[in-house]
């Protein structure tokens, strides 16, 4: 049994849910807004961690019973073990839009968008049965399941340490001169701390290159789109995106006024 994460229909036609993956459970004690997040919305045990490094891959000596750390060869039975947490919460459209472009991690934490988790009674490989923390609340609004405001999102990926704190971002700013900011704001900065690669003058050339067999006359949007799509897995910057697609568009017109 599993859960996507993406948008929410019964719920909000606005809101998207996010899964929120707890690698290391020792991230709850570090992270205390993570922690009245989670423990304020759906959330269950995932599989289970060694208990003194917190590793997930592990022996499995018996399933769902006793294990042994694959990195500092600990033996331990299930009651022993540490276990890795997940969450749900759904945050506005918009919200996840501006922050969690996919999947967004930091530390030992991820936040997923259009992916999916698995939740109990579902078996982990190890042979241990996902078991709820917190199960969906069927009578409650939003079926128990937080719903994150932009600033709580904030907050969260503040903690996390993949947003700067605003305090940060405003002495930046203010250290900068203003057509900076303004040269800033055209390109419309993502303003998470995940390294956007922009592609040098000569890259772009090269991608152009590569993309001009595939270019299909009066199909630009799908190139368009797949180029999004893969420029975010590779994390290139959007602006650099961009410029692909102006100078494959221009080239185009150019060979097209050619003919
Ligand atoms: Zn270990």
């Amino acid at each position: 049994m599993g859960v996507v994460g993406g948008p929410v229909n019964p719920f909000k036609p606005v809101s998207v849910l996010v899964l929120v993956d707890i690698d290391k459970p020792s991230a709850l004690d570090k992270y205390p807004g993570l922690k009245s997040i989670v423990e304020s919305t759906v959330s269950w045990y995932t599989g289970p961690r060694c208990p003194k490094c917190e590793e997930k891959h592990l022996e499995v000596l018996e399933p769902g019973v006793k294990f042994k750390c694959s990195k500092c060869d600990v033996e331990f039975t299930l009651s022993e073990a540490k276990r890795g947490v997940a969450a749900l919460v759904t945050v506005d459209s918009s919200t996840a839009e501006k922050y969690i472009p996919g999947t967004v991690r930091g530390g030992d934490v991820e936040l997923l968008l259009n992916n999916y988790q698995l939740i109990p009674p579902s078996l982990h490989p190890s042979g241990v049965k996902y078991e709820w923390i917190k199960p969906f609340d069927f009578e409650a609004p939003n079926l128990g399941v937080r719903a994150l405001v932009d600033s709580e999102v904030v907050s969260l990926l503040e903690e996390l340490g993949v947003l700067k704190p605003e305090t940060t971002r405003t002495e930046e700013r203010t250290e900068k001169s203003a057509s900076t900011i303004v040269a800033e704001t055209q390109e419309k900065t993502v303003r998470t701390t995940v390294t956007l690669r922009k592609l040098g003058d000569s890259e772009i050339l090269e991608v152009k290159e590569l993309l001009k067999p595939f270019y299909v006359p009066e199909h630009r949007q799908k190139l368009c789109l797949y180029l999004a799509g893969h420029g975010a897995y590779s994390k290139i910057h959007p602006v650099s995106k961009n410029r692909v697609q102006r100078t494959l568009g221009i080239t185009l017109r150019e060979l097209l006024r050619g003919v």
